[in-house]
């Protein structure tokens, strides 16, 4: 060969984008600031949860109503091992289901109010296989500028021309499909019933409103909505009072609310009989594991026959927004979700209040550039049905003292 192949084209450890992600690690953490990220939780992970053998007050879990760990839930994952194993084996078109496949499916669709459901291995992979599947290069997708990871990529794998519309902006969103859905077959519209990093919702009826006026398809990222959002945690639909139909793709995830792991679709039944028969991630990957389907499936179960643990997150998220508002706290859009960000501007800042509360006995993550921009640096709480009164109050009395000191030694000029 007479030319010299770059060493960054061979070699991972000379990869810019690996030295750049190492640069960034050295910059934030370098000058003694402790890395918080990967931390080993012993035990369970709940409002609180064991790190190197001391408890903290846990914000960093997605287990919004406490089921992850409620005895039942266990019981019946348990179960479900004893009777078909630990692992499907293969796909369930080829090597058939189990009866907790269908069930849980069932399970979704009638608590959705939708026709059908189908049950993927991983909530990631449901958005990156469905939207990869479903639409082609003469499609066009549209999503919010927030959306989440999993979309962007199902959006790549699909060759569908792809827009961004700024953060909730329906009204640019009617601008762009007023000058452009006629140049495309399918539109789909995507959006996230409560965004994660900002624990925000959009106006979901102007989307419905959109949907139905340029004849588009919508689908809805309830990841961090069900269980959440909703008198009795139907999600969006019920906080809006939308008719199931009016969405055409319901997503979701196990991992959270639901206690397990992996991802849904609901919606109607043509829509679920074919990704059961053709999305690659569906018909060329395992069936959920057995105990994961029973987890979900049992965790479905009780979040219907117990609403007020919904009521009871519902009351602590207000609690803890109304206590970080009355003290001057800046939280964002934050609003009815179980996601609450503490934005203070700086992403050395976010990493000091993290440490601050961490030796406070207090976990939660910072935020930084690039995942937001560095003005919009933070620390994010993710709240659970579990945490008491007195957490919170202890919490945001702690991040009101940590900003407030920082307020005194703020240059004034
Ligand atoms: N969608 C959203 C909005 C998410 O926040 C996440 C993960 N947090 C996913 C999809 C992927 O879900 P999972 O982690 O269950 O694969």
């Amino acid at each position: 060969m007479s030319e010299e192949i770059p060493q960054a084209f061979y070699r991972f450890d000379q990869n810019p984008n690996y030295l750049a992600a190492r640069a960034l690690e050295a910059e934030l953490f370098g000058g003694g600031a402790v890395n918080p990220y990967f931390r080993m939780i012993e035990g369970l992970d709940g409002s609180t949860a064991i790190i190197a053998g001391r408890p903290y007050v846990n914000y960093a879990s997605y287990n919004y109503l406490g089921l992850s760990g409620d005895p039942r839930v266990s019981a019946a994952a348990i179960a479900a091992i004893g009777r078909y194993g630990t692992s499907a084996s293969a796909s369930r078109v080829a090597s058939g289901e189990r009866p907790v496949h269908r069930e849980l499916e069932a399970e979704i669709a009638d608590f959705l109010g939708v026709e059908d459901a189908v049950a993927f291995v991983s909530g990631h992979a449901t958005n990156v296989t469905v939207i990869g599947h479903l639409f082609g290069r003469k499609d066009l997708i549209l999503h919010d500028s927030l959306i989440h990871n999993s979309i962007q990529q199902g959006c790549l794998l699909s060759g569908a021309k792809r827009v961004t519309f700024p953060h909730n902006d329906w009204e640019t969103l009617d601008r762009i499909l007023s000058q452009h859905r006629q140049n495309y077959e399918r539109v789909l519209i995507v959006i996230e019933g409560v965004y994660s990093m900002d624990g925000d919702m959009p106006d979901l009826p102007r989307f419905v409103a959109l949907r139905n006026k340029y004849k588009t398809f919508l689908m809805i990222d309830e990841a961090h909505s069900l269980g959440v959002v909703g008198g009795t945690g139907r999600g969006l639909c019920e906080y809006f009072n939308i008719a199931p139909g009016d969405v055409d793709l319901w997503m979701g995830t196990l991992s959270k609310t639901l206690a397990g792991c992996g991802g849904y679709i609901g919606g109607c039944q043509a829509l679920v009989d074919y990704l059961r028969y053709t999305a690659p991630g569906f018909v060329f990957s395992v069936g959920m594991s057995p105990p994961d389907a029973a987890a979900s499936l049992a965790a479905l179960r009780l979040l219907r026959q117990e609403p007020e643990r919904v009521a009871r997150l519902q009351a602590r998220c207000r609690r803890f927004l109304d206590l970080a508002k009355e003290a001057g706290l800046d939280t964002g859009h934050s609003r009815d979700s179980a996601v609450i960000p503490i934005i203070v501007g700086d992403s050395r800042l976010a990493i000091g209040l993290s440490q601050v509360l961490f030796d406070q006995g207090i976990f939660a993550l910072p935020i930084v550039h690039p995942a937001v921009s560095a003005r919009n640096a933070r620390v994010r709480f993710f709240l659970t049905s579990q945490h008491s009164e007195a957490q919170i109050e202890a919490t945001v009395a702690c991040l009101a003292d940590f900003v407030g000191r920082l307020e005194l030694t703020a240059p004034t000029a």
